[in-house]
């Protein structure tokens, strides 16, 4: 006789229904009275499958739709037999994977001087000493070449133009994209281009270029004036938010072919989300906005403790109730946090790594140096290869092994991992000097934001089903 016990899962409302968030599978489970009264009674002790159906019977549930549910609870890993739960373990993908996205530093180089900045500040990881400032065109394409060559059974690949300030090599920007296209489609591929940009050197020609190409484009900016100048200044140490302000309104009036995004970096002095927001989707016209707690070393005065992480928390919060009052209507929120979770929970997404960097994904440097991803261009560790010599697989294999979920001890018991899988890797040098270790200095913060996440969800799967079909379609890695 089969004795259960509760599997491994978070379980949730939403909707006025009760959900399970199942751990081995990513799946989410919506329960009936039937496997809530179940659970409820596996909640602290173990009983066999007879214990269960008497315990119930006398409540008013029939023998059959008892052994039924024990047995669709137990086929989803809801609840466990035997003698330990064996966790299924996630495998290191095949190799050679094929690349999916290269983010190219054009340059190095910034027009601003942003103290928090990963590149410049304080927490700078990356020693490009004696190496040239400014990708070459020549290096550009040789890049572009290493993209489709690595990329074998992909129709479609990303190239993403990053810096630095990615518009102070422009001319390479411009020469690359009209190289790129032309290769890819000798190749029978499609190559999709995006960039991020500070937006002070914007001007007509550019935004036209960028509109006429369909360039997907992302601006740095940190809210109204007050938030955006305290950190992201010129080397004069003059705000940046008067120069950029009207560049980005001729931006998202000219280029209306894809959604252009805002990149908000929060401090221990930025933090009000729902302010920043507005500014930037209602005054400025952004059609999303990203948010991200600074990466940085717990010394510097600009990183977010504890109590401020709990204050952002508390208004993600809040933004994501907005985002789904606008969800159950059908209207478009551009919180793009909440939008990027929802799409993993929905796809049951399960990672053994964070991200893509290393795998799907590599940084270029302007000498043409390959790192795990942008952040750790030019830097000693991360550095896996030149695009001249190709790809360091033994370096590549030792990252893999290093960053894989497996190893990460502390990550094992939390309900969280498919969607954190430990992690930024950047984050994780910064703090601990080891790309594999843990993000533990922020569980708490994603296991709440993930519980949000989850409740959003379950409320819109409740009460507007149709709405999660747009996060059918699968994303590239
Ligand atoms: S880093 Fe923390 S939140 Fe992320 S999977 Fe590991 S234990 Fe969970
Ligand atoms: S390592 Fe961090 S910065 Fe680099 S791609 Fe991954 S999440 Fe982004």
């Amino acid at each position: 006789m089969s004795t259960y016990r509760p599997g491994e899962f978070h379980s949730f409302e939403g909707g006025g229904k009760n959900y399970l968030y199942l751990v081995p599978s990513a799946a989410i489970f919506e329960l009936e009275d039937l496997s809530t009264a179940i659970l409820g009674l596996l909640h602290d002790r173990e009983m066999t499958g007879d214990q269960v159906t008497a315990e119930l019977t006398s409540r008013g549930y029939a023998a059959p739709d008892i052994q039924e549910t024990l047995e669709e609870l137990h086929q989803a890993h809801a609840i466990a037999t035997g003698e330990g739960f064996i966790e299924p373990r996630l495998e290191i993908p095949q190799q050679p994977f094929p690349l999916q996205t290269v983010v190219m530093n054009v340059t190095n180089q910034c027009n601003l001087s942003c103290s928090y900045c990963y590149e410049y500040g304080e927490d700078k990881i990356s020693t490009p000493d004696g190496k040239t400032k400014f990708m070459s065109a020549e290096t550009a394409q040789s890049t572009v070449d290493f993209l489709l060559d690595q990329s074998p059974g992909r129709r479609m690949v990303h190239l993403t133009f990053f810096g630095g300030e990615t518009l102070l090599n422009f001319p390479v920007v411009k020469s690359t994209i009209e190289y790129a296209r032309n290769k890819a489609q000798e190749q029978g591929k499609y190559i999709d281009f995006s960039m991020t940009t500070n937006a002070t050197m914007l001007t007509s020609e550019i935004i036209s270029f960028l509109a006429e190409n369909n360039v997907g484009v992302t601006v740095s900016i940190d809210g109204p004036k007050e938030s955006n100048d305290q950190f992201r200044v010129f080397h004069n140490g003059k705000g940046s938010y008067d120069v950029i302000a009207p560049k980005i309104k001729e931006l998202v009036t000219v280029h209306r072919s894809r959604p252009i995004g805002a990149r908000v970096t929060l401090t221990a002095q930025v933090v009000d989300v729902k302010k920043i927001f507005r500014h930037l989707t209602d005054e400025m016209g952004f059609d999303e906005v990203g948010f991200a707690p600074v990466t940085t070393s717990p010394v510097r005065l600009y990183a977010i403790g504890n109590n401020g992480l709990d204050k952002v928390l508390a208004q993600f919060t809040e933004l994501a109730e907005e985002y789904l009052e606008y969800a159950l209507e059908n209207r478009h929120h551009g919180f793009s946090n909440v939008n990027d979770t929802l799409q993993e929970l929905h796809q049951g997404v399960s990672k053994a790594y964070p991200c893509g960097a290393g795998l799907g994904l590599l940084g270029v440097s302007p000498s043409g140096d390959i790192g795990l991803c942008h952040r750790f261009v030019d830097s000693p560790s991360g550095k896996l290869g030149h695009i001249d010599t190709g790809i360091d697989r033994e370096a590549q294999m030792e990252h893999l092994n290093r960053g894989h979920i497996n190893t990460k001890y502390d990550c094992h018991t939390c309900w969280a991992r498919p969607v954190c899988s430990g992690g930024c890797y950047h984050e994780a040098f910064v703090r601990y000097g080891d790309t594999g270790h843990a993000n533990l200095h922020y569980c708490d913060w994603i296991r709440g934001w993930t519980d949000v996440c989850l409740r959003v969800y379950g409320e819109i799967a409740s009460r507007n089903p149709k709405y999660l079909e747009r996060f059918d379609e699968r994303k590239a890695i």
